[in-house]
């Protein structure tokens, strides 16, 4: 699939359930109201959606949500899903919280899956459960050791919030560099309405790599996940650091991406609103054919960037969905 402007799309990040057990501040409220289940789709739509893009050529798949871990029978679409790997897929992952990693590790890895995202934001227990609202940090550093045990490459997401964990990005990157662990750290993405004022805790990375860069050397690479982060190898630990900058820098001239929401929504663009419906498509045939039509026809349209603002003065999102319904 190659859009207008000559990117080929080779991976798709699918949301499996807007639903999750914590309720971080910056992604959701507290009191969130999940979408009705007939809206979401059924494993079966997720399978058959997922096979059709590896078959336009799709070759990384990142499950996600929501809490991906949370939506009961997952495994079994992990399983099938696993089967494709070697056979049109490079590779399946998946990013989680790492509330349910205990429990699904070994499956997961049993599974095919190679490597995990885990988004931990503090090691301050109570500044985590601040963080997270519901989430409880000595959970998900066992689901952390559950991962390594089983064989999981892990790599930890990290938002960066000003004011809030920012004095504890140098204690984050020692302690992944001790455990062989990347590090990537996010910017805060103006989606979806929350509790609280994000301009408040937007701390560009610009200023956050300087600031490192008085304790660790970083060198530039051209390590690529396929992710829109930009990586640096951190001499002293021997593992890498990621900026992930989409309000300060423009990362889309590189984007092979596109995104399944958990209803069946297809962004092409993370910060735009065009999209394609294609739980209609999937709910009103049993045709491949249709369905592969209708995502060329997406991919055709796919915008060349995005358009982030945080609106200052209404003090408002740039886009009403939230990370959780898209899939970060
Ligand atoms: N629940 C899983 C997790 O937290 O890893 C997967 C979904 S979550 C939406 C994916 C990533 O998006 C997490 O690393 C999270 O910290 C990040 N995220 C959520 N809302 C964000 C926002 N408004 N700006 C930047 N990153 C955000
Ligand atoms: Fe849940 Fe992930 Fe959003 Fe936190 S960032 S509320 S863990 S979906």
């Amino acid at each position: 699939m190659i859009d207008p402007f000559g990117r080929n799309i080779t991976y798709l990040r699918m949301s499996v359930t807007d639903r999750c057990d914590f309720r971080c501040v910056y992604c959701m409220a507290e009191d969130m109201h999940f979408l009705p289940k007939q809206d979401l789709l059924s494993l079966e739509e997720l399978e058959r959606a997922a096979i059709a893009f590896i078959r336009l050529g799709v070759r990384k798949l990142r499950l996600t949500g929501g809490e991906p871990l949370v939506r009961r029978g997952l495994m079994a679409l992990v399983n099938r899903l696993g089967q494709r790997i070697g056979n049109g897929l490079d590779e399946l992952t998946l990013t989680t919280n790492g509330s349910q990693l205990v429990r699904f590790a070994d499956e997961l890895a049993a599974a095919g899956v190679r490597r995990v995202n885990v988004s931990i934001d503090t090691l301050d227990e109570t500044k985590f459960t601040k963080i997270t609202r519901w989430g409880r940090l000595p959970q998900v550093l066992k689901g952390v050791e559950a991962a390594e045990s089983a064989g999981l490459h892990v790599k930890i997401n990290m938002v960066a919030l000003k004011g809030v964990n920012e004095s504890e990005i140098d204690a984050m990157l020692t302690w992944c560099g001790a455990r062989g662990h990347d590090l990537c750290l996010i910017e805060t993405m103006p989606l979806g309405e929350i509790d609280g004022d994000r301009t408040d805790q937007y701390l560009p990375l610009s200023e956050v790599r300087a600031r490192l860069e008085r304790n660790w050397t970083l060198a530039p690479t051209n390590y690529a996940t396929g992710g829109p982060a930009r990586y640096y190898e951190v001499a002293e630990t021997g593992t890498r650091v990621g900026f992930i900058t989409p309000l300060t820098h423009n990362f889309c001239e590189g984007c092979n991406r596109v995104r399944l929401t958990c209803t069946g929504t297809l962004f092409m663009c993370l910060g735009q609103e065009d999209a394609a419906d294609l739980r209609t498509v999937l709910r009103s045939s049993q045709s491949d054919e249709a369905l592969e039509k209708a995502i060329r026809a997406a991919i055709a349209r796919k915008p060349k960037g995005h358009d982030f603002v945080i609106d200052r003065t209404h003090n408002r999102p740039a886009l009403g969905r939230h990370m959780s319904v898209t899939g970060g």
